[in-house]
This record gives structure tokens, sequence and C-alpha cells, in this order.
């Protein structure tokens, strides 16, 4: 097994540590399901912003966009549940338990954003029978951007994706050039799906 898992504070605080302005973060709603919405308390004890845990329907998000904007307005700053149908503040104490027993936090590398202290999960030692990457002795080079990709600068909300030289000509659904492209959940692609 090669894993390849993250966790998402750690990567949401990096953008706050890097001087990105940011009133508030939609948190993901499958992640915190299992993780809990008590894995934001660190981020927002260094950071006072508001977090609300979305759902995924249409009227999940724009339920949590109102409630962020409510929070702005009554100048607080809080962490909050949306999707209280699924998420709890604990999340599922029994995965978090086997998770902790395979993984370990480190160091890891997220692309368009670099090397992110803490934000990898490592298979531990007691379990590298079966870690890939003890196993095959493997060397494989870093991942290179495309030059004029700027998904760095999109996924961090600097830049939009029609910004982009590439945007729609080189880069497109069918010919991704960068990984906002790829899926259907990339900013490239949601802006080339329905914002041209
Ligand atoms: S349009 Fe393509 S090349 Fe440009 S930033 Fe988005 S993914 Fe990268």
């Amino acid at each position: 097994m090669l894993s390849a898992h993250k966790t998402m504070p750690e990567a949401m605080m990096a953008l706050i540590d890097d001087g990105i302005k940011i009133d508030g973060y939609i948190g993901p709603g499958h992640v915190s399901t299992i993780a809990g919405a008590t894995m934001y308390s660190r981020l927002i004890e260094k950071h006072p912003i508001s977090i609300v845990i979305s759902g995924f329907e249409p009227v999940d998000l724009l339920q949590s966009i109102y409630m962020i904007v409510q929070q702005i307005e009554n100048g607080e700053r809080k962490l909050e549940i949306q999707y209280k149908r699924v998420v709890t503040p604990e999340g599922n104490r029994k995965a978090k338990a086997l998770v902790e027993e395979v993984f370990e936090p480190c160091d890891d590398w997220w692309r368009g954003l670099g090397l992110i202290h803490q934000s990898g999960m490592a298979i531990k030692a007691s379990f590298s029978a079966f870690d890939a990457l003890k196993q095959i002795p493997v060397e494989v080079e870093p991942a290179r951007e495309p030059p004029e990709c700027i998904c760095g600068d999109v996924l961090k909300g600097i830049k939009k994706p029609v910004e982009c030289k590439l945007f729609g000509k080189t880069c497109n659904p069918v010919n991704p050039i960068g990984a906002c492209m790829v899926s259907n959940e990339g900013a490239c692609q949601a802006f080339f799906r329905y914002g041209r």
C-alpha cells in the first residue's frame, strides 16, 4: 500500500500562515464525518476565523455560506456544524482508533501548495511490511508542475482560472494540463463548465 492520505486542518492553517486573507472556511462534510468537527479546534485556536462544516446539497452550501455571513455580521468567529445530520464533534471513534493504529503524521507535499508540515499520514513502522515506500526500492522524481499552470494560485484563491493563459484553450476537461482541471471538483473545471 502506498499512503497518500492528507489531513485538512494543516493545509487550511498553512494558507492563513502564508498570508492569504481568509474570512471563513466551508469545512468538508465527508472528511469531518469520520474525523469529527474537533479536528479544527487547533486551527481555530490559532486563527480566529469562521468554519462551517457543510453538507453537499445546494441548500446545505447556501445555508453554510449564510451561517458564515451571519457570524461575520455578528462579529463572531467560531466552528459550527451545518451538516448535523451526519457530522458530530467527535466523529467516528472506531474508525479514528484504527487510523491512529496504522498511520502517523508526516510532512507531505501538496500539488500547487508545496510541502506542508505534518499534513500527511505515513504508515507506522509496525506496519512497514505493507508499506510500498519501504518495500519497493524505486526512486520517483518529484512531480513537476507545467510552468504556465497557475493552479497553486487558484487553489489559494489568489487568482481565478480565467486568468490562466491556458484556460479553455490547451487546458480543458478533455485535455487537463493542471490538477484543477482534472476532476469535476477542481476550480478550473467548475469554471469551464459553469462560469464561462
Ligand atoms: S486552466 Fe489548466 S493550466 Fe491553467 S491553472 Fe487551471 S488547471 Fe492549470
